[in-house]
């Protein structure tokens, strides 16, 4: 083979490296956490394409990183905490963003802040406060897998997620890509 062709396939094995599936496990360590919106907001509204996991409580803090091994979280924030929807950051509340690749995203919205929230790396360490900032009707946890900003659904349907499942720390409710 030329070597031309070497450097081509080593840059493009560079440039996409392949994407792999992480665990996820439920955000809320209270068992009382369930999953409250699937497919469909409420589990038979309009499409919603992502788990909303909820314990029934405003700031309390519990708003755990849902991946399993250390992750860099990325912080978007200025909206404060609320416990009824906010008009923030498009909807998304104070969010944390964790990057794959080949256009793949894992997020999780309407974090509470404090003054503890930031970016930061670490596995499944509280993020912030379980809160409603964003357009969020009730404290909860929202999150989705995301390729090029389309939601996908098949990271939690695979693992049986349906509405009602436990969102328990200790439970896997996905197995998004990045
Ligand atoms: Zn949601």
């Amino acid at each position: 083979m030329k070597l031309a062709s070497l450097i081509l396939i080593a840059l493009v094995a560079f440039a996409s490296p392949a994407a792999i599936a992480a665990t996820a496990r439920g955000p809320i360590c209270d068992t009382r956490a369930r999953v409250g919106s699937t497919t469909y907001y409420s589990c038979s509204g309009s499409y919603h394409g992502a788990l909303d996991m909820s314990n029934g409580t405003c700031n309390s803090w519990n708003h755990r990183g849902m991946l399993v091994g250390s992750r860099y979280y990325r912080y978007y924030g200025g909206c404060g905490q609320s416990c009824s929807a906010t008009s923030c950051n498009g909807g998304a509340g104070n969010y944390v963003v964790v990057s794959g690749s080949n256009g793949w995203q894992f997020r999780q919205l309407h974090i509470g802040a404090n003054g503890s929230s930031g970016s930061k790396t670490c596995d499944r360490c509280a993020l912030g406060l379980v809160s409603s900032t964003g357009q969020s009707y009730g404290a909860h946890v929202h999150a989705d897998n995301r390729r090029y900003g389309t939601r996908m659904t098949a990271w939690y349907t695979s693992v049986g997620t349906t509405c009602g499942r436990s969102a328990y720390c200790g439970n896997v409710v996905g197995n998004p890509t990045l």
